[in-house]
């Protein structure tokens, strides 16, 4: 496949066969090995698909702009922003659950969901994630809406620009850039505010009072969204993107595709052509060949030359089409959501099918499902407190004059309810031993009552010492517990007591 293919009126499935069959690309003597820009200009369009993007646009991101700002009450010891990543405090909050640094398993657990979902999303509907969801997409949508309400669609667009410019040229120009930029400067400007309370943060920012790291941050999102999505547009797509390359080894016959439906469609003349043809009983396709599905493309591809990898399966040209189409009183879906399969099946005469349920898209399901429910079951019942121990490592042990022997830790207690709470710690597994809480008051028992506070850790050191008069072993398995007075909930975690040649 080319990134950039002409129109072709021969099929596009025949091509792809006689490349699979010389094993690589079908020599192309017309098409140069370097293609210079070419400056797109999308015409606007309406339709089924436009609505879709438009909506998806919307609600994107208005969840983008908006959730910083959402609150959600945790009590007095938490923050009350709903998403939040707090660095500070090395926790990551997203309504209800509260994420660690320890739990970072989490987060790989959701990027595994996520690329299995992008596989999933692509086995059913090609590249629905470029068409639809991609933020380059998104933003580069805006920014073409605002071009055009600025600049004018695409055939005052080109003509302004061809023409010598004016100072109403510059001034258009100048009015566009000018909201791009302020566009790009929102997106910088909601971005900080994920990581601070957003409307402290927002304050700050409007008195200079804000720290300069949101000010750097603010300006690295405005330039990279005024140039991905202002200057790069279908550049990204065609060239930094590597979806595309991957989504082309992932797919199947079976996935739906914007798809030309050349058994219809060829050979393309005009409407007039076309009944004269007809007329004649001599073979007339139902494309008329007026370029509305090239002209409405945002990355400029005519898909009609078959599989491409700029075509970002948006469905836009399949408006035009049926805009066109409807005009006519010709049947709509002269371009669709389909399958060259199908394309082959009506070329011979069978009815088309759908394979929506088959064994990569149940894989792909059961995976989802498999990995979401063993993230939401260890979610549900997390711990709410932990203990973590750190054995001394120079010396790993210590005989005191009398003969005995010490080892020294530092434990680590979690506590991740919003309250504090009390624990008593103790180590069972050394007999005869004594057991020390640097800092804090002996207990005859070994075991040591700590307060730790809302959402917090406490480090502790403990020295264990073991009078036995027998040698003990060089490693002895000991247990460090930990048990909440109020809830009886406990944790444990084990470590070892050394002695010589341990
Ligand atoms: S060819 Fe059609 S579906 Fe593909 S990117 Fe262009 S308009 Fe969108
Ligand atoms: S919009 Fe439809 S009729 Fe017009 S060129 Fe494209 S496929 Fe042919």
């Amino acid at each position: 496949m080319t990134l950039d293919q002409p129109a072709v009126d021969r099929p596009a499935l025949a091509r792809l066969v006689a490349e699979a069959e010389v094993g690589g690309e079908m020599p192309d003597d017309d098409v140069p090995l370097y293609a210079p820009r070419r400056n797109i200009y999308p015409q606007s369009v309406h339709g089924r698909f436009r609505n879709i993007k438009w909506t998806v646009l919307v609600v994107t991101l208005a969840i983008y702009y908006l959730l910083p700002f959402v609150r959600w009450n945790r009590g007095p010891n938490a923050p009350s922003q709903a998403v939040l990543i707090d660095f500070p405090n090395r926790r990551f909050y997203f309504f209800f659950i509260e994420i660690w640094p320890q739990e970072v398993y989490y987060l790989t657990g959701l990027l595994i969901l996520a690329a299995i979902l992008l596989f999933l999303m692509n086995a059913m509907a090609g590249r629905v994630w470029c068409g639809y969801l991609c933020p380059q997409t998104v933003w580069t949508d805006l920014f073409f809406a605002i071009e055009r309400a600025v600049e004018g669609d695409r055939r005052e667009h080109m003509l302004r620009d061809a023409r010598k410019w004016t100072a109403d040229t510059y001034l258009r120009k100048g009015i566009k850039h000018f909201l791009w930029l302020m566009v790009a400067w929102w997106t910088g400007g909601a971005w900080v505010l994920y990581f601070a309370d957003a409307p402290t943060l927002v304050k700050e920012l409007a008195t200079g009072q804000a720290p300069f790291i949101a000010y750097a941050w603010i300006g690295i999102l405005t330039f990279t969204t005024y140039t991905l999505a202002g200057h790069m547009r279908e550049q990204v797509c065609l060239y930094m993107c590597p979806w595309p390359r991957i989504q082309a080894a992932l797919t199947d016959e079976y996935a739906l595709n914007v798809t030309y439906r050349y058994d219809r469609g060829e050979p393309r003349c005009s409407a007039k052509k076309a009944e004269q043809l007809r007329a004649q009983k001599q073979p007339a396709g139902d494309c008329v060949d007026c370029l509305q599905c090239v002209h409405v493309c945002p990355t400029g591809v005519d898909i009609r030359g078959g599989a491409n990898l700029g075509c970002i399966q948006c469905g836009l040209c399949i408006d035009a089409c049926d805009a066109i189409m409807t005009k006519l009183g010709r049947a709509t879906r002269l371009i669709a959501y389909d399958t060259d399969l199908n394309i082959k099946q009506r070329i011979e005469g069978k009815p088309a099918f759908y394979k929506l349920l088959r064994m990569r898209t149940v894989l792909y399901a059961g995976i989802i499902a498999i990995v979401g429910g063993v993230m939401l079951y260890t979610l549900a019942t997390r711990d709410t407190e932990g203990i973590s121990v750190i054995h001394d490592r120079n010396p790993m042990y210590v005989r005191l004059s009398d003969g005995a022997l010490r080892n020294g830790y530092t434990i680590r207690i979690v506590n991740k309810r919003l309250k504090y709470r009390d624990f008593i710690v103790g180590v069972d597994g050394v007999p005869s031993s004594l057991i020390d809480f640097v800092g804090l008051p002996p207990r005859a028992d070994g075991r040591q009552l700590v307060t730790v506070g809302p959402d917090q850790t406490k480090e502790v050191r403990i020295v264990v010492t073991d009078y036995s008069t027998t040698p003990p072993p060089p490693s002895t398995s000991i247990l460090f517990k930990l048990i909440d007075i109020d809830s009886g909930e406990t944790a444990e975690v084990r470590d070892h007591f050394f002695g010589p040649g341990g």
